[in-house]
């Protein structure tokens, strides 16, 4: 019999699949209508080591738009061109303790507190070097590849979905344009950020672009950096504070991982220099976020001593 670390691990994930899979609150979100047809019985885990081994259990394989899980490899792509100084005349570092799709700039500057919100999100997006958003969202698209490890493309559906129904992050590109902090047109700004939401991955996708963060920005699967080690530091550090929209600090305490949820139910959460780990569940506490990857988040914290602030 092998107990080598890949079965512990294995086993651990699957005894966190069986545990949670039996929770059934919270509801599949419905505002972008494409994504009220997820099944609320899908449930993957996946963990990625910083060898690039991949472990997983349950509907691993679904695959799903990324939705909000995307903004913080965007930040990151972003922020390799400009510099932290230069993207925080544009971005704050502060949790803002709103809502994920709140109207909230900073008085005075019109600036996003965070790029985890959608405002700062938007924002972001359109901070990536591009002659046109064409070239702006090929970029986008090349770069959360690279993260995760393989060629990525995009769901049409749920994109024009989102586009159709998305009036009030249409409003805050045009709120963020008229204060001056949006560097580009707003409607082509927020389509990009639409089509950014509606690139497809699955749960392992999502645990190799944690431990790309964890490793410090090089894919441990692909063996290939994708930002500057400073870069991902800093992206891990604005996860931490922000990521978890308005329930951050209550996650930093219980789960104490850097972490970005998205509203299509996907989860992902990095250990820095020990792994990524990624869970898919489409039903939704009222915050937003998952509830059975919170659940199974904070399980393995707990069970597995996961915890930054916990001594080695
Ligand atoms: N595309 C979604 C929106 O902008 C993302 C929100 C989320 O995942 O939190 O409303």
């Amino acid at each position: 019999i092998d107990t080598g670390p890949l079965d512990v691990i294995s086993a651990g994930l699957a005894e966190v699949h069986r545990l949670l899979l039996p929770l059934t609150d919270g509801e599949v979100a419905s505002y972008i209508p494409k994504l009220a047809l997820a099944d609320p019985q899908d449930f993957g885990l996946a963990l990625v080591s910083m060898d690039g081994h991949r472990y997983q259990a349950g509907r691993s394989a679904v695959r799903f738009s990324i939705q909000s899980v995307s903004k913080p490899f965007v930040y990151a792509l972003a922020l390799a061109e400009l510099g932290l100084d230069e993207m925080h005349r544009w971005v704050g570092n502060e949790p803002s303790g709103d809502a994920f799709n709140a109207i909230s700039l900073e008085r005075g500057t019109g600036r996003p507190a965070n790029p985890m919100i959608n405002a700062g999100a938007i924002a972001t997006t359109n901070l990536v070097p591009a002659g046109s958003p064409e070239e702006r969202f090929a970029r986008v698209l090349d770069g959360l590849g690279a993260f995760a490890g393989r060629r990525l493309d995009v769901d049409e559906e749920v994109y024009l979905s989102e586009s159709a129904s998305g009036d009030r992050n249409r409003a805050l590109a045009y709120l963020m344009h008229a204060a001056g902090s949006l560097r580009t047109e707003p409607r082509a700004a927020v389509e990009t950020y639409f089509r950014q939401c509606a690139v497809r991955v699955d749960t392992v996708d999502l645990a190799v672009m944690a431990a790309t963060l964890a490793t410090g920005g090089v894919n441990p699967v692909t063996g290939r950096r994708v930002v500057p080690e400073p870069v991902a530091v800093q992206v891990l550090a604005v996860m931490a504070t922000c990521g978890m929209y308005d329930a951050a600090g209550d996650w930093l305490v219980r789960v104490g991982l850097p972490a970005k949820s998205g509203v299509s139910g996907g989860l992902t959460a990095a250990s820095p220099g020990r792994f990524g780990l990624a869970c898919y569940s489409p039903p939704l506490d009222p915050t937003g976020s998952p509830v059975r990857a919170v659940a199974a988040l904070r399980e393995m914290s707990g069970r597995f001593g996961m915890h930054l602030m916990h001594a080695p």
